[in-house]
């Protein structure tokens, strides 16, 4: 079986966060269990540089959106038997500095920026000699996928429409724009209705795949239930219930060759569960490197991540205030970027709290694995989570999770309330700052007790979330829809 991957950003070409990782893992997971697999993404600024070996593939095409038309070009790149990247260029959308966004503000063309990838995967789609069954496409940036599936259906013009799968990585970015921006997409106006891409008077690219792909996919079993209600449903709760029976959770997994503590290129030193001596060495050279002082007695936490509400960034700034100013010892280290009030918070917690805590402002993703080698705790008090990636990097890293319990966090980590023989690190429930203090309270009690933190650690770092188990499901879910008759629009 052939599938197509559509993705807006995958690693290591491009990343802001979990989908690069997931879709990047995932492509090469299928492709090792003997799934041909193609992916389709953008050729964003510098990719071709850092990774020469990509190569023009001598096919232009041309793409009308609304009434101007763009050229575009692929790009491949071969990294196994089984699997081939294109990669699409069009320099006036995608070489630009971020992916969606720069100094903070959204392009004010992302749709025409997708559509036309969106376009593109249609167009390899339908040429490639070796054509998909599927076309599994991820976020809203490929949404509209399932849709122009359907209408092609419809139109009678294309006799081997590939079904369509699409995964929602985070509900809470929807891709909601001016419905006048429906002129963009060429489809007729009859199709923009509540069935399909309309929401609330705009244009919804979320909505177009969730009314329209054949199955839908989220990222752990937790969060498919959650999304049914109307806490973390965003507004799609009533739609998500009426296509429970095609909603499945899987979740991620982990790419133990990248995110491994032996022989790793970004440490300082390797280490296992049996022999730590590496890992103290870890977390001197990243005290080292961040300026605090370096002391293997304090418990070092750490949060890598983008900053913003989501990840309850605020709660940690307000709960490591109250913990600092009543003396408690410990460090914390933040390795993030986004919300500017936010940044400065923390920036201002590290001046004023020199010895214990500290602020990198950016994206480092070599310094996200000393950082998750050095650390002893790692913290995640996520409002929502779908997933969560840095938790399952942690528990490898033997730096002890402390979560709040939503989506895949709520999946993945155990506490020891729970199931003290499996616990692999610590829980709390409610959204609120003074739970996360206790949380941290309960995780410097573990921190006094070395069986404890003995036992935690083990557990994590001796667990199994790799891909090839995941990979399963997906190969699964491939084969059972793409026996399915096509749905008549
Ligand atoms: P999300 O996708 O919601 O941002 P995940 O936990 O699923 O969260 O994945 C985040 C990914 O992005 C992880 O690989 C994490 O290490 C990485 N990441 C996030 N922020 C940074 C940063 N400032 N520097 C380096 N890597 C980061």
């Amino acid at each position: 079986m052939h599938v197509l991957l559509a993705t807006s950003e995958l690693h290591p070409f491009s990343k802001t966060g979990g989908l690069a990782d997931m879709v990047g893992s995932l492509a090469h997971s299928l492709a090792d269990a003997g799934v041909q697999i193609s992916v389709i993404t953008p050729l964003y600024r510098g990719i071709t540089s850092r990774f020469p070996s990509i190569k023009a593939a001598q096919w232009r095409f041309a793409v009308r959106l609304g009434n101007k038309q763009f050229e575009g070009q692929f790009f491949r790149l071969d990294p196994s038997p089984k699997l081939t990247v294109w990669f699409v260029q069009q320099d006036s959308f995608y070489d630009r500095a971020g992916l969606y966004s720069s100094s903070g503000l959204e392009y004010l063309d992302n749709a025409s920026r997708f559509l036309f990838l969106t376009h593109a995967a249609l167009i390899l789609a339908r040429h490639l000699p070796n054509p998909p069954k599927i076309i599994h496409s991820h976020d809203w940036q490929t949404g509209l996928l399932p849709l122009y599936l359907q209408h092609a259906r419809a139109a009678g013009d294309w006799p081997t429409v590939p079904q369509s799968i699409f995964t929602l990585h985070n509900l809470a970015y929807q891709g909601s724009f001016p419905s006048t921006d429906w002129a963009l997409t060429g489809l007729p106006t009859a199709w923009f209705h509540l069935e399909s891409a309309q929401h609330f008077q705009r244009l919804n690219f979320l909505k177009a795949a969730l009314t329209q792909s054949t199955a839908i996919t989220t990222v752990s079993p937790n969060y498919a239930r959650e999304i049914l209600t109307p806490e973390y449903g965003c507004g799609l709760e009533s739609l998500l219930i009426k296509r429970a029976n095609d909603l499945t959770g899987i979740l991620n997994g982990v790419d133990y060759s990248e995110w491994n503590t032996i022989a790793n290129p970004a440490l300082p030193a390797s280490f296992t569960s049996d022999d730590l001596s590496g890992k103290a060495l870890c977390k001197a050279a990243v005290q080292k490197e961040l300026g605090l002082p370096i002391r293997q007695d304090l418990p070092l936490f750490t949060n890598i991540t983008r900053l913003t509400d989501q990840k309850g960034s605020e709660l940690i700034l307000v709960a490591l205030e109250r913990l600092l100013l009543d003396v408690v010892p410990f460090q914390f280290a933040l390795l993030g970027s986004g919300d500017p009030l936010l940044e400065q918070g923390y920036k201002s917690l590290a001046t004023r709290f020199p010895t214990q805590v500290s602020a990198r402002i950016g994206f480092d993703p070599a310094l996200a694995h000393r950082l998750e080698a050095g650390s002893d705790f790692y913290l995640m008090p996520s409002r929502f989570e779908p997933c969560g990636l840095n938790q399952l990097y942690s528990l490898r890293y033997g730096s002890i999770p402390v979560v709040r319990a939503t989506g895949g966090l709520h999946d993945s980590i155990i506490d020891p309330r729970e199931d003290a023989d499996r616990a692999n690190g610590i829980k709390f429930h409610t959204y609120d700052h003074r739970a996360l203090e206790q949380a941290i309270r309960k995780a410097l009690a573990v921190w006094a007790e070395p069986s404890w933190i003995d036992h935690l650690r083990r557990n994590g770092m001796t667990a199994d979330f790799s891909w090839k188990r995941q990979t399963t499901h997906y190969i699964a879910l491939y084969n059972e829809v793409a026996q399915l008759k096509p749905a008549t629009p």
